[in-house]
């Protein structure tokens, strides 16, 4: 099968250094393996969206050197398939609606579990959508954080694919995009570690395929917070990407050093001997 991989920015803000080095790393992983890199905005959260991000995402990203294979993918579009994924659930019986607010579930650490709807039917508003979870424990091996096993029921409960105001969630979209973009490996930060356990069941669900998941190390500020878009912090500037890719480099432990003037070079030396099992295997570390 063709390595295919993927880069999945949200348009939360302009590209910062740590979507940086998630696409720098996923882009040089999928070139490594001689496959295919693509492109998804993940536009489903208006509510978080800020205006203009996504345009400008997808324009600093060849300015780095990072060109996709195929158009991007924008999950605005895409509405239609989550619905068909969404009934196929709920005709399984694998979802069920719900009404509980924050303070029906305080008292059961945040969660909702076993199918159970704490708040009465309110036939006056629309319900979230909860996956049914059963108490199971989901186990995979991360390429580059090893092992993992997670108890669904335990740390994540029935989580919510639909929101009260009929969006879906990432976990939903996310799975279900990377079956539909024919996604082999996914490439990203390690803050999507913990999420990987809840799409690899609702991949189990929808009988789709799972991937390969290596999770990069989280670029971190010095108090060891994790450099975040929507904190506005680091933003990258493409009119001179030629600093920050060498820092993402640098960050991921790939020469970084050649005298040269343009981006390309630069990837293709750090190419030269990429080992993807050679990454760093740290969750996070801060930013040099
Ligand atoms: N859209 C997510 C983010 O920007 C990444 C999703 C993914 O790589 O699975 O954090």
């Amino acid at each position: 099968m063709t390595y295919r991989g993927r880069f999945a920015p949200s348009p939360t803000g302009h590209l910062h250094f740590g979507s940086l080095v998630a696409a720098v790393g996923s882009w040089l992983c999928a070139r490594h393996a001689g496959g295919q890199w693509l492109l998804r905005m993940e536009d489903i959260d208006p509510p978080r969206e800020v205006a203009g991000s996504a345009a400008s995402i997808l324009a600093a990203l060849p300015a780095f050197g990072l060109v996709a294979d195929a158009p991007t993918l924008f999950q605005s579009q895409r509405v239609a398939a989550y619905d068909a994924a969404f009934e196929r659930l709920r005709a399984a019986d694998q979802v069920f609606p719900c009404w509980c607010s924050r303070s029906d579930l305080a008292g059961a650490d945040g969660m909702h579990r076993d199918g159970r709807c704490i708040a009465a039917p309110d036939p006056n508003r629309p319900p979230a959508w909860r996956l049914r979870v059963p108490d199971i424990e989901v186990d995979f091996v991360d390429a580059l954080q090893g092992p993992q096993r997670q108890n669904l029921h335990e740390s994540a409960g029935d989580f919510v694919i639909k929101r009260v105001e009929g969006l879906y969630s990432y976990q939903l979209a996310c799975v279900v995009d990377d079956a539909f973009q024919g996604i082999t490996d996914v490439v990203r930060g390690s803050d999507l570690l913990d999420s990987t356990a809840r799409q690899i069941w609702l991949q189990r669900c929808l009988g789709l395929p799972t991937p390969a998941y290596r999770h990069l190390p989280l670029a971190l500020d010095a108090e060891g917070r994790k450099l975040s878009k929507s904190d506005r912090a680091c933003p990258v500037d493409p009119a001179s990407p030629l600093p920050a890719l060498r820092q993402a480099l640098v960050f991921l432990q790939l020469p970084a050093s050649g005298d040269t003037a343009n981006v390309q070079d630069l990837l293709a030396q750090a190419l030269v001997n990429f080992d993807p099992a050679l990454l760093p295997q740290c969750s996070g570390h801060s930013v040099a």
